[in-house]
């Protein structure tokens, strides 16, 4: 999507701090770090959120896990936290799906 703000870091017309991309998949160090370690994980392709996905893409959900994963074992990160805030009373402010990993320090749990 031309105006979308992750669509455009995909296209590199702003930069982030790419760690990791695939054909279908780019990673990049969150802009306001939540943990030592925050990247998003997002895919190429436009798509709102979890909810706007269909049947159709659940290889590509399928795929952005395991690129969060191989992330995370690149690093050397055993614990850490994947968690996509789905829809604005969820906290998503970004409307093309992302999926944050954070890592590095001790979670609380249930999140804020
Ligand atoms: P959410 O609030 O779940 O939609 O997450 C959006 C995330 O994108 C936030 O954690 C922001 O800090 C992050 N963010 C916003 N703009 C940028 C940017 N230009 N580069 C990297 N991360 C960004």
């Amino acid at each position: 999507m031309a105006d979308c703000l992750f669509c455009r870091i995909v296209r590199r017309e702003i930069p982030a701090q790419i760690v990791l991309e695939d054909e279908q998949a780019l990673v990049f160090k969150d802009v306001s770090p939540q943990a030592p370690t925050h990247v998003l994980v997002v895919p190429k392709r436009h798509l709102g959120s979890l909810s706007a996905s269909t049947d159709a893409d659940a290889s590509l959900l399928g795929h952005l896990q395991r690129t969060a994963a191989r992330f995370a074992e690149r690093e050397g990160l055993t614990s850490f936290r994947l968690v996509t805030n789905n829809g604005r009373g969820a906290g998503q402010s970004v409307e093309h799906l992302h999926y944050h990993l954070l890592g590095g320090r001790a979670m609380q749990w249930p999140p804020g």
